[in-house]
């Protein structure tokens, strides 16, 4: 297990590059690629070694307003743009993705740290999808036409009325570095198919992805200043952005704590807001469930990309009767994964994606220990830099201790037993967080009142953390609201203008 692999065996040309010679990139706005104002740079760092591997412009404030003028002057050109042009950009930039899928694949697992499959098959593939799913939906928007009971028009005339869908304007999608490519991807994809124009602001750690895809839509035939990338740090150009009065949404994925901020930030012009925030999310083992396919897959809902999902199943309730067995089968598959560099073949689990987010997983097992609870496996923190955690599973915990009710990001996972239903139920929902669960049952019966019963914006059955780019996702509670991804995600870049006419 101490084993760690920490070769990267990068095959493209750009990322062999990197490994030499950091990249330098530019922001891009209005269609330009552009130092920014203040001439700052930030840097990043492959997260397995500390190595540097690019730098990227710090916007300031003269950039944000730039890049928010481009966005409002492309706008209206693009909102009038016949949905069936929009949707073929949108087409082509998947297709171009495509094109591009072993470069984007390891250019997000050296600069994010996941391992190169799930950066191919979760991300890079994920993010295809959504932009082929919304390409589909450009040209599927529509209002109502609506017969009202209104009585007073003048005599012989009468009332029609009908809506409009028409887009909310200018974005900033606010994005985080657990999942770059698809977390952008749920946001671009849908307000572009909307007529929207966008200003996104990747995050600090995992920018590169974000500026290679933005030369991807430039090449797609995507009009100047309708997708303007602003580098930079969250509390200065994310919150300039929050804040700004020329954006009209700011769309969010992120922790609830930025939320909160973003939240306060957005109240000068009353912008709307969509959260997709924290969770804590309950994996629920009944009595009867498959162990063979729960055991992994409880397994697999927290040690995927490391624990650094926001849905991550990092609360597992296993029926006293099978309690025993449960866990030394999630503390063999903890113990079995291999750790590694996201680029080296033989790496099931990467390294976290910050010296400071390890610090922050690492400071949560200790008072976990400290606090009495038991580390079955794992507990760790590895590797040259430290940003390894072993894949660790903890027991003996009590329901009000912060291993239980805080969001820890994470390959953390708290395990605990339960007696009947209505006890999983209360103990599931005890949480300020509702973003997503999983029950794992062969009863039908179980699996659709739990379903019902869960407070939560997704459920899985037998099954954790399964995307699609036609499934909604979001929370409720603290997890946010609003949902991305699905035919509802456009309802986020879309207002509804109602006409009433006398005729
Ligand atoms: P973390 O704390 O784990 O880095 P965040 O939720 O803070 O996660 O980050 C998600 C995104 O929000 C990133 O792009 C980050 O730069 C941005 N961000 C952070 N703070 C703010 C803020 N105050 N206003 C707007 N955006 C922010």
């Amino acid at each position: 297990m101490k084993n760690i692999h920490l070769t990267p065996e990068p095959r493209t040309d750009l990322v062999q590059a990197m490994l030499k010679k950091p990249l330098e990139a530019k922001m891009f706005i209005g269609g330009e690629w552009c130092e920014a104002a203040g001439g700052q740079w930030l840097t990043t760092v492959d997260p397995a070694t500390g190595q540097e591997i690019g730098r990227f412009p710090e916007a300031a404030s003269e950039d944000v307003d730039r890049a928010v003028v481009a966005a409002a002057e492309a706008q209206p050109r693009w909102a009038e743009t016949p949905p069936a042009e929009r949707a073929r950009i949108l087409w082509r930039i998947a297709e171009l993705m495509e094109a591009h899928i072993d470069e984007l694949s390891e250019l997000e697992s050296l600069d994010q740290g996941k391992p190169l499959y799930v950066a191919r098959w979760a991300e890079v593939l994920g993010a295809i999808a959504q932009f082929r799913f919304f390409a589909g939906q450009a040209t599927a928007i529509e209002g109502k036409t609506i017969r009202p009971s209104i009585t007073y028009q003048p005599e012989g005339k009468r009332v029609e009325a009908w809506t409009y869908r028409e887009p909310v304007g200018v974005v900033a999608a606010i994005v985080p570095w657990n999942s770059p490519l698809v977390l952008t991807a749920m946001k671009l994809a849908p307000a572009l198919a909307a007529g929207c124009a966008v200003c996104l602001k990747p995050a600090e750690d995992t920018s590169l992805s974000a500026l290679r895809l933005a030369q991807l839509m430039q090449e797609a035939g995507l009009p100047d200043g309708v997708l303007n990338v602003v580098t930079g740090l969250g509390p200065k150009a994310g919150a300039l952005l929050a804040a700004h009065h020329g954006i009209d949404k700011v769309a969010f994925t992120g922790s609830t704590e930025t939320g909160r901020a973003i939240v306060e930030s957005s109240k000068g012009n009353l912008k709307r807001v969509s959260l997709e925030l924290g969770g804590k999310s309950p994996v629920i083992l009944l009595e009867d469930a498959d162990l063979t396919l729960a055991i992994k897959g409880a397994a697999n809902a927290i040690f995927f990309n490391a624990g650094q999902v926001c849905v991550a199943g990092s609360r597992a309730y296993v029926h006293r009767s099978i309690y025993d067995r449960v866990l030394e089968g999630l503390a063999t598959e903890a113990n079995s994964l291999t750790l590694g560099h996201g680029l080296n073949p033989v790496t099931q689990m990467g390294p976290l994606v910050s010296v400071k987010q390890a610090e922050r997983v690492s400071g949560f097992i200790e008072r976990a220990r400290q606090g009495g609870a038991t580390v079955v496996a794992g507990g760790e923190r590895l590797g040259p830099i430290g940003t390894f955690i072993q894949p660790t599973i903890i027991a003996d915990v009590k329901p009000d201790m912060e291993i239980v009710r805080e969001e820890v990001f994470g390959p953390v996972l708290v395990v605990q037993r339960f007696e009947d239903l209505d006890e999983v139920v209360a103990a599931a929902n005890d949480s300020k967080y509702g973003l997503a669960a999983s029950v794992w049952t062969e009863s039908l019966s179980a699996a659709h009142r739990l379903s019902r019963r869960i407070k939560a914006g997704t459920i899985w059955i037998n099954t954790h953390s399964m995307y699609d780019a036609s499934l909604p996702i979001g929370g409720i509670k603290q997890s946010g609201y609003g949902r991305d991804s699905g035919i509802e995600a456009l309802d986020n870049y879309l207002e509804t203008k109602t006409v009433c006419a006398v005729l």
